[in-house]
């Protein structure tokens, strides 16, 4: 079509993971199970339930644009300014945002191979150049992406912990990478799974950007939070960059039910505590069957885990499909030997390693 940008031409869309009911369907399974989407397994929590209900009755009005009361909740949790905060239809708007408002076609924009699947696409998107850098044992190759930048690049996307690899990069080295990035790159760290990070060895990020105003800390409510339905995630920024952003995004870019249930489940700290919990356990007892698989995995500090199946993984994922258990092939991260699965409920995880089991035996 000639009215498409040339970066659009050539872009490959996003591809989410495998839905359930399209699984059952083609296949007529009674039960089909999906570690795909790095989604929370508890399912919706009370509070949550309760928020939605009281809602219910004024979705005849528009949300409250500006997102005061859940602004007002993050700001006394996160002990940040409400103006810093940019609310977004889940944290991937908040990425857009960044782009739609600092990058035009003559910009490069800097990430690490096996970084996020969206990094690349929102580059081409607005034409911008993608300088990929490649990784080191599969994490962000700090010294290697600082390099990468020239008078173009504007934005470096981090995103700590990394999907789908799962690495962590240490505080210290991520302050002293952003410390020395000129001012005039924006550098993007996106902490979607910042929650499920051991507390010992998590970044307290969100007051750099007093000491670093080119820093955007992006965080969701889709992964620990448990509402990826309803898209929502933010930003933590300079005052400068959230009025900036302010200025180009839509102005009721969040929903009413989202706002009320991510304000809800801000609150609700007990299902925080059992969703940790939960992935602590379940990792342990994934990582425990890889060991007996004699699968080596990468350590994660995500709610997933990427596992090395040491051979083609699409075939394995094919036959895992047929099962009727869904994970995540990884080939388009340039990783064509893993597979990506997220860590689900201890009866998820049960199907999916005998599913496992019975496949590398070609049963
Ligand atoms: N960043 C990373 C690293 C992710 O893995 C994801 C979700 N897959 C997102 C951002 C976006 O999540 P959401 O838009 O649901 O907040």
């Amino acid at each position: 079509l000639e009215l498409a940008l040339a970066g659009v031409q050539q872009l490959v869309p996003y591809v989410p993971g495998k839905p359930v009911e399209e699984l059952q369907r083609e296949l007529g399974l009674s039960e089909v199970i999906k570690l795909a989407s790095n989604e929370n397994p508890l399912g919706t929590g009370t509070k949550v339930a309760a928020a939605i209900q009281a809602t219910l009755p004024e979705l005849t009005r528009y949300p409250d644009g500006s997102g005061f009361a859940l602004k007002t909740a993050l700001s006394d949790k996160l002990a940040v300014l409400p103006e810093q905060i940019t609310l977004g239809n889940g944290s991937s708007e908040i990425l857009e945002l960044v782009m739609r408002t600092f990058v035009t076609p003559e910009h490069e924009i800097v990430f690490s191979q096996h970084a996020f699947a969206l990094y690349p696409i929102l580059t081409q998107a607005v034409g911008a150049t993608a300088r990929v850098v490649p990784a080191k044992d599969f994490g962000h190759d700090l010294t290697a992406m600082l390099a990468a930048v020239t008078d173009k690049t504007r934005v470096v996307f981090i995103a700590n912990p990394n999907n789908p690899t799962g690495t962590l990069l240490a505080a210290d080295a991520l302050e002293q990478f952003v410390s020395a990035l000129p001012s005039r790159v924006l550098c993007v760290l996106d902490e979607a799974y910042h929650e499920f990070v051991a507390p010992a060895v998590r970044t307290e990020s969100l007051h750099w950007p007093q000491r670093y105003p080119n820093l955007i800390v992006t965080r969701t409510f889709s992964k620990a939070y448990g509402l990826a339905g309803l898209r929502i995630g933010y930003g933590v920024s300079s005052l400068e960059v959230a009025d900036l952003l302010n200025r180009v995004r839509q102005p009721f870019n969040s929903n009413m039910l989202a706002l009320a249930a991510a304000e809800a489940a801000l609150g609700d700290t007990e299902y925080l505590a059992e969703t940790l919990a939960a992935n602590n356990a379940g990792m342990a007892q994934l990582t425990a069957a890889f060991k007996i698989l004699d699968l080596p995995w990468i350590p994660s500090s995500g709610n997933f885990v990427s596992v090395d199946m040491k051979q083609a993984a699409m075939p394995l994922y094919q036959a895992l499909l047929q099962k009727g258990v869904i994970v995540r092939p990884v080939a388009n991260y340039e990783m064509p030997n893993h597979l990506r699965v997220s860590i689900g409920t201890e009866r998820e995880n049960r199907i999916f390693i005998d599913a496992l089991t019975q496949v590398l035996q070609g049963v």
